[in-house]
């Protein structure tokens, strides 16, 4: 099972700056040693993907999605997951049936570990799967920087330098 989890989250893990990378990996290793598992279902989203992602949010389409230009997800530095009992692995992967009752204590385990680790959970404001990293930058700083370049070249060198 472990595999097949490795599988899914590796492309997602890969699209991350490498920075908040070691920080997601990190919360996936505490959160695997209490027996809960993390499946990412959403990383890097270009602007254009970003975009089209919150007007399906505000057509009720779709979870929730920020504006393009309020999206950490643009900056490679936010993740969407769904946290799981390990126990329960064969029901959320085979059956792709994933649990998002925020009031299961998992979910509230996954927010405040991102928490302790320096991170911000989207639980602040109603998005429980969310997690972002902010490099002592605002959005409206990353904003700026990434509008230097395609690829968002910008803010690497900053969080970089
Ligand atoms: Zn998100």
């Amino acid at each position: 099972m472990a595999r097949k989890i490795y599988e899914r989250n590796g492309p997602h893990l890969a699209e991350l700056h490498p920075s908040f990378r070691l920080r997601i990996l990190a919360l996936m290793g505490v959160l695997a040693q209490k027996g809960i598992l993390v499946l990412l279902t959403r990383s890097y989203a270009s602007r254009e993907a970003q975009r089209r992602l919150h007007a399906t949010f505000l057509a009720g389409d779709g979870p929730r999605a920020a504006p393009e230009n309020r999206s950490w997800h643009r900056y490679r530095l936010a993740i969407d997951g769904i946290p799981f009992r390990d126990a329960d692995s064969d029901l959320v992967l085979d059956r792709e049936e994933l649990t998002w009752d925020v009031e299961v204590p998992v979910w509230e385990v996954f927010a405040k570990t991102a928490e302790e680790l320096g991170m911000r959970s989207g639980s602040s404001f109603g998005d429980w799967p969310h997690v972002e990293w902010h490099p002592g930058l605002t959005i409206d700083q990353a904003e700026a920087l990434g509008s230097y370049s395609l690829d968002n070249l910008g803010i690497w060198r900053r969080i970089f330098a």
